[in-house]
């Protein structure tokens, strides 16, 4: 799971920042940013769930559909305790410009549910998340809006939700959410393809910044999803992982962590701390750890003016969406690092999730290696048009990214027109 969320940081301020950022560096129609600027719609929902115990306890949860200018909305859903309207907006916000980035036709969405999922048994979880996803049906569809996996949700809880869907409408529809377990309908590479693509993002800009891969030193906050698979695959690229942590603690080794072993040892205690043979690390000392490559892979809002002058990597891509704000930003420029941005560097899961969706529509199913060798091509297409447009306009990746993104999405809104 991620590391603390940051109260004091609003996601949805930073998106529109950002957007205002890259807006003033395009020729772009006024009204159209001022669209970009909100979410299209947004539907919270108040349900209640019966405990275990008996009781009835009402949570509060959330769809937002950023833009559905480039097709349908897509995006994860989330369940976190600190979950609320500004941090979905944000997230929805940056899917849009995620799938524009990697070219794939979707607009942005994202959920979430204000809950601590570990304070829920299984069956608590289940029936949480089917009334969740029966709120949010009216906004669900495989033609409209595609869920899929965010912070604490997993494949277990994607078949829950397809289920659920599928229940009311009388027929099995597994291109309603992405992220399934391979057995009804997933996608063979999907549990890895954040990880897989956060990696290959590591790889592509060393060897421009001509550092080698081999041997390069990483630190990786969080351990969840998006933090497990990519120390995993940095390891296969030769990578020493030399530190980790998760909301529990950390494990540390200079010469490189034994990433198998701590993938095993997680999966018996839950944590990567205490790992044998580690010594232990803080979140705060893991974000300053003198290394090549820092891999922020838990929450938004954890790289800020207060710490950004504390990381000593050379180079930061960004796991998780939103990890570093616009102020830590200006001080990493100024500062000389080189950071690849959450929407291209995260965006191998939402590109593994095209491809599950279009299987499950056709039913028809493709082999793992077309699924990586496809991955990669369009990651490695849009990881070179990232850094061509920031060598020609002389600015950031993430001021790169972002103008690719706002300036399609634009482009897509003012030819489809303004209806009526
Ligand atoms: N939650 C992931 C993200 O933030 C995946 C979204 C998806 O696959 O739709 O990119």
């Amino acid at each position: 799971m991620a590391a603390d969320g940051n109260s004091n940081v609003n996601a949805y301020a930073m998106a529109l920042e950002q957007l205002d950022e890259a807006a003033s560096h395009l020729d772009l129609k006024r009204g159209i940013v001022e669209v970009l600027r909100r979410p299209k719609r947004e539907l919270t929902v108040n349900f209640p769930v019966l405990m275990d115990n008996g009781d009835v306890r009402v949570f509060t949860g959330y769809r937002v559909h950023h833009s559905t200018v480039p097709g349908p909305s897509k995006g994860g859903i989330r369940y976190h305790p600190s979950v609320d309207l500004d941090e979905i907006r944000a997230m929805a916000m940056w899917m849009t410009w995620k799938c524009a980035v990697v070219s794939i036709p979707y607009g942005g969405a994202k959920g979430g549910v204000v809950v601590d999922p570990r304070e829920l048994s299984e069956r608590e979880l289940e029936r949480l998340t089917r009334r969740y996803a029966t709120e949010i049906s009216p906004l669900m569809s495989p033609e409209g809006d595609i869920p899929a996996p965010d912070v604490n949700t997993n494949p277990k809880i994607m078949a829950w939700i397809m289920d659920t869907y599928s229940m009311h409408r009388g027929y099995t529809t597994p291109a309603v959410v992405t992220g399934k377990p391979v057995e009804i309908g997933g996608s063979l590479g999907r549990l890895m393809a954040t990880g897989r693509g956060v990696a290959f993002c590591v790889a592509r800009v060393l060897e421009r910044l001509g550092m080698p891969v081999e041997g390069a030193r990483v630190a990786v906050q969080g351990f969840g999803n998006v933090g497990s698979a990519t120390a995993a695959h940095l390891h296969e690229l030769g990578c020493r992982v030399i530190g980790v942590t998760d909301i529990y603690g950390g494990a540390f080794n200079g010469d490189g962590l034994d990433v198998p072993g701590l993938g095993e040892w997680v999966r018996g205690t839950g944590s990567v701390k205490d790992f044998p043979g580690s010594e232990p690390i803080s979140n705060a000392e893991l974000l300053a750890l003198e290394c090549d490559v820092l891999v922020p892979a838990a929450l938004e809002g954890q790289i800020t003016a207060d710490n950004a002058d504390a990381v000593r990597a050379k180079v930061i891509v960004e796991g998780a969406n939103g990890p570093t704000t616009p102020a830590a930003d200006r001080i990493l420029v100024d500062r000389g690092v080189v950071l690849v941005p959450d929407i291209l560097a995260n965006a191998g899961g939402v590109t593994v999730s095209y491809f599950e969706w279009v299987q499950g529509l056709q039913f028809l199913f493709w082999e793992e290696d077309e699924i990586n060798s496809k991955l990669e091509r369009i990651m490695g297409r849009s990881f070179a048009e990232v850094w061509r447009m920031a060598e020609e306009k002389n600015v950031s990746l993430r001021l790169s990214a972002l103008m690719l993104a706002v300036q399609r999405v634009h482009d897509a809104t003012l030819i489809r027109g303004i209806y009526p």
